[in-house]
């Protein structure tokens, strides 16, 4: 084995660093909060105009791509929707006392988007959270609206749509795993999103303060009673996509994604990956254009899209050119100030069905951000802020292009948690210009990186592969000594993904990668040899219930490229399925975002659902059968998802 040229990429970075500037895209930042930039609205398309203008204006090519928002239509399995607009949406308390609750003119989370028209005077019902069938009994809710801090899709559909009130108001603010927030004087940002056919209605956000106030005088014995006006509207219509190209010498294509949605302000979430985004595409446009990078080997394109659906909407048009698009990188809220949210930069691994040479290059680049700091003699170097790695988490673009039926292997670059998430108070000044900086410089070599790279490139990163392989390998047998032969089966695993990530590498150039492979082969052995006794040890018996045994029957085979969406299809199941879904959605909370996805990115048509569940459970530690069966069940029912029975 030959070592290759160390940190091949140290001159990329250097002159990306220079180039990016933090400040100004700090600036680019306030001008995208401008926006109340929801999805399929005219704010968004504003939005959209203003950021494809300073694209044209740095020089790049670029265009507004334009698709259908309407019911009925569909990219992949990913229902579209209507655009949606409000002019106007105040909320007053009439009794016990005259006060002004909400205006949408003042502060847009202000109301929950995507409500519908009203106007009228309606009596407050307070639920706890309004999320049980049972809370609803002897509640005669005709006419009025609740007061909620539960679920505002499940409320709709249990207050709304079954016990006839006309609206919501919301007081209530999410928890964030990780972090206390006690936000008492923000608005959650609610929406009543769109899945086709629901009977809308209108709904305002309180603050948990300004809730509590309304909560105490009601549970003191008085009668709340409110005025509401939304004048708003839906619409056939359109959403963007803006793509710009910075051109290679061939046909293959390094995309970048970030994702302009979102209500004003968002500044982070996800102003600031839209901001890095355009402001890494003036660099690498300026620098090629100047000659101090080479025009490199393959283009890099540069998409802003209204999250998820932007995503579908776009490959889904553009299925032919999958294969050429060799690797991705998603950037979604990248410019916290660490102090003030209580963030730390995260690389999100790529999926363990999706082993690829991306995932470890991203890795390798934050950690050389990070060296930043000098020590007392100057030399050394250490990071000067926090900075980590985690497993695939979901949640945003990165899991359509990751899914091995799309074939983009895309890490995501995210900081998180963050305590302003999602709240009326994720403004321009809880975004730091030096984050911002640090970003830039590792997204734009990660981009230029992958673009230029051939033989050279290839075989550094293959180096590179091979040494966090082991890395990942010593630390997993140190830490799991004890799981006898569910060691040695994840050691397995780990080395199938090791030697899968290296042959990702031809997608870069014609290498040869025999040595790399026994290299990372014999290395796993000889760290298993160390653990003695290893192969006696009784593994893990499995859990066999009714959903086990049922999952072992059961092969499914996709019909889609991405992953499927439950939500938007909730209208055409049952009541009792639709209740049974709820259940499990209410279960695992958030960790749907990467166990279903998860899930088909497995499905293969011969892989049984339970050994998709063991995968599964390898890769997120959650063993999931009764979940799987039922979300392949529900998609089989709904067409979605061809199911064989063994
Ligand atoms: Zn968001």
């Amino acid at each position: 084995m030959v070592y290759t040229l160390l940190e091949m990429f140290r001159e990329i970075m250097e002159a990306v660093g220079e180039e990016f500037s933090g400040l100004a895209t700090h600036r680019y930042v306030g001008e995208i909060i401008q926006y109340h930039r929801l999805q399929a609205s005219s704010g968004y398309r504003r939005a959209a105009e203003h950021a494809y203008q300073k694209l044209l204006d740095f020089g790049l090519e670029a265009e507004i791509l334009s698709y259908p928002a309407r019911e009925g239509v569909t990219f992949w399995a990913q229902p579209s929707f209507q655009e949606w607009e409000a002019r106007e949406a105040v909320l007053h308390l009439l009794e016990p006392e005259a006060r002004k609750l909400a205006d949408y003119r003042e502060i847009k989370l202000s109301l929950i988007q995507r409500s519908a028209p009203f106007e009228g005077e309606a009596e407050i019902v307070l639920l706890e959270d309004g999320l049980e069938v049972e809370e609803y009994e002897g509640l005669d809710l005709e006419g009025k609206v609740v007061l909620t801090r539960g679920d505002v899709r499940r409320v709709r559909y249990l207050a709304v749509e079954k016990g006839g009130a006309v609206g919501l108001i919301y007081d209530g603010m999410k928890e964030l795993p990780g972090l206390e927030r006690r936000l008492d004087n923000a608005l959650q940002y609610t929406s009543f999103w769109w899945y086709g056919g629901e009977r809308k209605c209108f709904g305002f956000v309180l603050s948990p303060q300004e809730g509590e106030r309304l909560r105490r005088s009601i549970k003191g014995g008085s009668v709340a009673k409110v005025r509401a006006k939304v004048t708003s509207r839906f619409w056939d219509g359109s959403l963007e996509v803006v793509s710009a190209f910075l051109p290679g010498e061939s046909d293959e294509e390094v995309v970048v994604v970030a994702h302009l949605c979102h209500p004003q302000w968002s500044a982070n979430d996800n102003a600031s990956g839209s901001a890095t985004l355009l402001e890494v595409a003036r660099t690498l446009h300026r620098l090629t254009l100047g000659g101090r990078l080479k025009k490199p080997r393959r283009s890099i394109r540069f998409l802003l899209v209204p999250e998820l659906t932007g995503t579908y909407a776009y490959l889904a048009a553009h299925e032919e050119g999958l294969p050429k698009m060799i690797a991705g990188l998603n950037l979604d809220m990248v410019g916290e100030s660490q102090e003030l949210c209580g963030s730390t930069l995260l690389v999100e691994r790529l999926p363990g069905s999706t082993p690829a040479f991306s995932g470890d290059l991203l890795e390798r680049l934050l950690e050389a951000v990070a060296k930043d700091t000098l020590g007392y003699a100057g030399a050394g170097g250490y990071p000067s802020f926090r900075y980590g790695s985690t497993p695939f988490l979901g949640g945003s673009d990165h899991i359509i292009l990751s899914d091995p039926t799309v074939g983009i292997p895309s890490p995501l670059l995210i900081q998180w948690p963050d305590r302003f998430y999602h709240t009326s108070l994720d403004t321009q000044d809880k975004v730091d210009p030096q984050m911002l900086a640090r970003v830039g410089k590792v997204a734009g070599t990660y981009a230029y990186f992958l673009a230029l790279a051939g033989q050279e490139e290839a075989t550094w990163l293959a180096w590179e592969m091979v040494t966090r392989f082991k890395e990942r390998l010593v630390r997993l047998v140190q830490e799991e000594r004890r799981a006898g032969r569910e060691l040695v089966k994840k050691v397995g695993r780990l080395q199938n993904q090791g030697i899968s990530g290296l042959r990702s590498l031809r997608r870069l150039a014609d290498i040869e990668l025999k040595g790399f492979e026994s290299e990372l082969s014999s290395f796993a052995r000889r760290e298993l040899k160390n653990v003695p006794g290893l192969r006696n040890q009784e593994g893990v018996k499995s859990r066999e219930n009714e959903w086990e045994e049922e999952a072992r029957r059961l092969v499914p085979c996709r019909l889609y490229k991405g992953p499927i969406p439950v939500t938007p299809y909730l209208r055409r199941l049952g009541s009792e399925e639709r209740e049974r879904w709820w259940r499990l959605e209410h279960r695992y909370g958030n960790a749907l975002w990467y166990l279903l996805p998860l899930s088909l990115y497995w499905a293969d048509g011969e892989r049984t659902l339970h050994e998709i569940v063991d995968l599964v459970e390898m890769e997120t530690g959650k063993r999931a059968a009764e979940l799987l069966v039922t979300y392949c069940r529900t998609l089989s029912d709904l067409d979605l998802l061809h199911l064989l029975q063994r």
